[in-house]
């Protein structure tokens, strides 16, 4: 079947796919203390995400990123990693990655190496204990070190995700590239992005990566890299510690244009872009008569409807979010 392919021509080929709303924690930035979670008996089955998968594969994608939610807190989840190593291994797929908060990595690294996970993306937003447990309202900052730790033994390679928090851990950053690269992991700082309502204001949380990019280049010298990965993170080497270090910074740098990705909700929705509320039900599709062609059909609409950009910002206090879902929903 034909390649994944939306309007401005661009090439989907990397297909985020949430598998739960649901977490262990509450970081701030990303969820209110209080929240409602989707019933249970919304989500698709393990074998509907799987048979969805498949549908995007036969349309070209090559990368497939669990996330959620918190993804490894949903039951048997393994079994999904599983199904979809066996694309892997056939060819099918490039890679098969997990976005974690790392909590249950103590649990689970050995087998997500085992069904050809390689490379995990690991959220942690300062090594302070009472920051993180402020921060993500829970107190797991041990429980997630053990969980790098092995994540590491078991041979994942792991890129260390932070997003950059005013009054939180602006002033760490600095500290916590030593620490991660001084591990032999990668770093990536993400600016925070106005996507639902939390309990805070975005105003108090958000500072420009272009800030802290200043702020580090007072300790390290960063050369610009042409490392690209097809996603909008830009890449320095910090000559000091011999590390990678990321920055995703979708309020002071646009880079829609080479957008290759689309996101699946764990009840079936296809957002075609993190930054609208424009949804399409894929879950219909799935549950239809004629799934492969009603789906075939819903994905090329999806590919009409992809948007050629966000417009966020952060700018007026009060100002309601970009977006009323939260990152939860679609897992960033
Ligand atoms: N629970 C997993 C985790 O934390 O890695 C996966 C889902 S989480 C929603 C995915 C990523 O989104 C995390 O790196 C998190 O820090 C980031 N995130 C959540 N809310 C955000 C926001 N409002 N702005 C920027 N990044 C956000
Ligand atoms: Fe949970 Fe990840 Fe959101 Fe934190 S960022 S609350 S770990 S989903």
């Amino acid at each position: 079947m034909s390649q994944l392919i939306d309007s401005f021509g661009r090439e989907i080929t990397y297909l985020r796919l949430s598998v739960t709303d649901r977490c262990d924690l509450r970081c701030n930035y990303c969820m209110a203390e209080k929240m409602t979670f989707l019933p249970r008996k919304d989500l698709l089955s393990l074998e509907e995400l799987e048979q969805l998968s498949s549908a995007f594969i036969d349309r070209g994608v090559r990368k497939i990123r669990i996330t959620g939610g918190e993804p490894l807190v949903r039951r048997d989840i393994m079994t999904l990693i599983k199904g979809l190593g066996r694309y892997k291994e056939a060819g099918a797929l490039d890679e098969v990655t997990v976005t974690t908060n790392g909590t249950q990595l103590h649990k689970y690294a050995k087998d997500l190496k085992a069904y050809g996970v390689e490379r995990i993306n690991v959220s942690l937003d300062t090594f302070d204990a009472d920051k993180f447990a402020k921060l993500t309202r829970r107190d797991a900052l041990d429980q997630v070190l053990r969980g790098l730790d092995a994540a590491q033994e078991a041979g994942l390679s792991v890129k260390i995700n932070a997003v950059a928090l005013k009054g939180i851990n602006d002033t760490e950053i600095a500290d916590m590239v030593r620490r991660v690269h001084g591990r032999g992991m990668e770093m990536t700082l993400i600016e925070v992005m106005p996507l639902g309502v939390i309990d805070g204001d975005r105003v108090d949380q958000y500072v420009p990566l272009t800030e802290i990019r200043e702020r580090l280049e007072r300790d390290f010298t960063l050369i610009d890299s042409a490392k690209r990965t097809g996603g909008p993170a830009r890449y320095v080497k910090v000559k000091e510690t011999g590390g990678t270090l990321g920055f995703i910074s979708p309020l002071t740098n646009n880079f829609c244009a080479g957008c290759n990705r689309v996101r699946v909700t764990c009840t079936g929705q296809i957002y075609m872009c993190l930054g609208h509320s424009d949804k399409l039900d894929l879950r219909a599709a799935l549950r239809s008569e004629r799934p492969d062609e009603n789906l075939a059909q819903a994905l090329d609409l999806a590919m009409r409807r992809k948007p050629e950009k966000h417009f966020f910002d952060i700018k007026d206090r009060g100002a309601p979010p970009a977006v009323a879902r939260h990152m939860s929903v679609t897992g960033g």
